[in-house]
């Protein structure tokens, strides 16, 4: 069953008078049990909805809808599917007290690996779960591999019952399901032949996976659990030639990088990140991969577009990992524009010094970089480290933080987004 959280206006489920509390029980005859039945149940255009209302009445509607046309329904947000795993080197495990709930929930769910692209190990994965991907075309899937080789995963897991994911994969993949590996290097478990056993394995699947991306196990300074070994430059050296070795034969062979280092790889390598072209077209960069290539193009793209800033003194708050990135883009944007751009490197306050990623700056940090600059006209900050609901990681609210300081703030993917709207009058000129 599924409950309707609200109903857009003027539209099937608003005329059939469906209101936000009513309980969807069945489509056709079939059982509702979650958004992912909801979603294929109604793709037909004559639907029979069994369902109760809010006051508890069941009650069934007869929809005949001209092709196309949406029902109109948005769903209660599902409940995600836990993780049974414990890995040592888990994110959510490097977590301080005291942060907001849900950023605890450790979801591990197919659901959500096809709608949204989130990684899900399948290690709790059931027969049905396997069913219904096959029979919904939940396809690609982003599945955490770390290691192929049984023993291996279920060390790195921290899970005695990890299915046989190579099982699982060739399962799925002889009904079309394909896939979009990753694998966090923790160096002494899965690098090495174990690496090599594992690119082995999904490069044996074929077309089925399609990329896969290596990226180094990233602590914060609350990781207790882990008690291997960081990854050092000549770690990450040795696995990025790993990397290019398997990336170079599978483009000779099928026309592909297919396996590609994360941004931090070749960071923690010391080695020069690859140009755009290098990343084809970029299926991994939510995962780290291609990130840096990505916004070098978008500056570079964006320059002409950027109006005259002419002694404007722009203040560019990042982390430690980007240090080295940002001056040569600081550099273009400053001869495109006129304006003088300070960097300003955070280390981050919450995670420890180790956590050098800009997208995870805190509220505390970017407080701490701009409070009483009244030298800077102008701040940008990441906009990755604000959530959808305009919140730190910390729980500051954006908006609070920026009432506080004394200059205009905002939050930019690339500079670009922001520094093309400086020219523009602001409201308060336009009115006068
Ligand atoms: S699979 Fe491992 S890293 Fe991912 S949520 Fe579970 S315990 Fe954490």
């Amino acid at each position: 069953m599924v409950t309707v959280a609200r109903v857009r206006p003027g539209t099937i489920a608003d005329e059939l008078g469906i209101k936000p509390g009513t309980e969807l029980l069945s489509v056709n005859g079939r059982e509702v049990d979650d958004f992912l039945d909801w979603e294929f149940l109604t793709a037909d255009d004559t639907l029979l909805v069994h369902a109760r209302n809010p006051d508890g009445e069941e009650i069934e509607f007869d929809i005949e809808r001209p092709e196309g046309e949406p029902l109109g329904v948005e769903l209660v947000p599902p409940s995600v599917r836990r993780c049974a795993n414990r890995c040592e080197f888990c994110f959510i495990e490097g977590l301080p007290k005291g942060l907001r709930r849900n950023l605890y929930i450790r979801d591990d769910d197919y659901r959500l690996s096809f709608a949204y692209g989130n990684f899900a190990t399948l290690s709790n994965l059931k027969e049905r779960d396997e069913r219904r991907i096959v029979e919904y075309r939940l396809s690609p899937l982003y599945v955490s591999v770390h290691a192929t080789p049984w023993e291996a995963r279920k060390i790195l897991l921290n899970n005695p019952r990890v299915p046989n994911i190579v099982e699982q994969l060739t399962r799925l993949a002889a009904h079309g399901i394909q896939f979009h590996g990753q694998m966090v290097i923790v160096p002494g478990l899965n690098d090495g032949d174990v690496l090599e056993a594992s690119l082995t394995d999904l490069w044996n699947l074929g077309d089925a996976v399609i990329t896969v991306a290596v990226v180094p196990v990233g602590l914060t300074q609350f990781n207790h659990l882990f008690k291997g070994e960081s990854m050092g430059r000549e770690h990450a050296s040795r696995l990025l030639a790993a990397v290019g070795r398997w990336g170079d034969r599978a483009l000779a062979e099928r026309g592909t990088r297919w396996v590609v280092g994360s941004d931090e790889l070749y960071l923690q390598a010391g080695e020069p990140l690859p140009g755009a072209e290098f990343y084809e077209d970029f299926p991994q960069i939510e995962n780290g991969v291609g990130s840096v290539a990505s916004l070098r193009s978008r500056v570079h793209e964006g320059l002409e577009s950027l109006p005259r800033l002419d002694g404007r003194r722009i203040g560019v708050v990042t982390g430690v990992s980007m240090a080295g990135i940002m001056p040569e883009l600081l550099d273009q944007l400053s001869d495109a524009t006129g304006a003088r751009f300070e960097l300003i490197v955070m280390e981050n306050s919450l995670f420890g010094p180790t956590t050098t990623t800009a997208g995870l700056l805190v509220g505390a940090d970017i407080r701490r970089a701009l409070d009483g600059r009244h030298d800077i006209d102008l701040a940008l900050i990441p906009a990755e480290c604000i959530n959808d609901n305009g919140v730190f990681l910390d729980d500051e609210p954006f908006i609070t933080l920026r009432e506080q300081l004394s200059m205009p703030v905002y939050p930019s993917y690339d500079f670009i987004d922001v520094l093309v709207h400086e020219g523009e009058p602001r409201v308060a000129e336009v009115a006068a």
